[in-house]
């Protein structure tokens, strides 16, 4: 169901949405933290869309492995290394697979948020991406389909707004992160919309 095709196309998707809304996460990291995070996600992602172009991966841990190593060794900032673990061990997970079907892309994004929490240890509650790609997870794995699990994202972001960060530069600021939402939670759900519609 999830073939190379639909991948590629979300990778795709995610960097066209990167640029468009570059500005816009460079201002939300400005309020608590550096200013960087569109930035540093256009600047990755364009990067992957060179490589996949030009390597043409054959299967889907292909080039899930080729997104997460180009992640990481393109994005200096924290997402970089955080976004990259998740697309490998999203690789890791889909094996020799050719295709994924539902079940199998729950599992493959279950494992990547597993090693973005075991690199970052951030929890639900800590105003980071795993605000929103825990709740876009969880749900997936009740087979409700991906336009939910966009939805659960994006519920997900707007939960940060309130919340004083744990994790990362916000973290630094106390209570002045309160009312902002985290950069990373926002381009998780765009991360998350172009599953849905990629
Ligand atoms: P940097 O903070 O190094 O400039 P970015 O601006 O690209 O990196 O990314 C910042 C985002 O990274 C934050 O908004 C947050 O969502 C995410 N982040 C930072 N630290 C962690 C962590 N330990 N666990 C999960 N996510 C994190
Ligand atoms: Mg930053
Ligand atoms: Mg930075």
């Amino acid at each position: 169901k999830y073939s190379l095709n639909f991948l590629n196309q979300w990778i795709v998707c995610a960097e066209q949405q990167f640029k468009a809304h570059l500005a816009e996460l460079n201002a939300l990291d400005a309020a608590i933290g550096d200013g960087d995070h569109g930035s540093n996600l256009a600047r990755g992602f364009t990067k992957v869309v060179e490589k996949l172009q030009a390597d043409k991966p054959a299967t889907p841990a292909a080039l899930l492995k080729l997104v997460g190593m180009t992640l990481i060794s393109s994005v200096g900032g924290a997402s970089g290394p955080l976004y990259g673990t998740f697309f490998l061990e999203a690789a890791k997970v889909a094996g020799d697979q050719l295709q994924l079907d539902d079940a199998g892309l729950a599992l493959c994004l279950q494992a990547g948020l597993a090693g973005i929490q075991r690199l970052g240890k951030a929890e639900p509650g800590d105003k980071t991406m795993v605000d929103a790609l825990s709740p876009a997870v969880s749900v997936l794995n009740k087979q409700v389909g991906l336009e939910m699990a966009a939805q659960k994202a994006r519920e997900g972001r707007d939960a940060t707004i309130p919340m004083i960060a744990h994790k990362g530069r916000a973290s630094y600021l106390g209570e002045r992160a309160i009312g902002h939402a985290d950069p990373g939670a926002t381009s998780a759900s765009l991360l998350f919309d172009c599953l849905a519609k990629p």
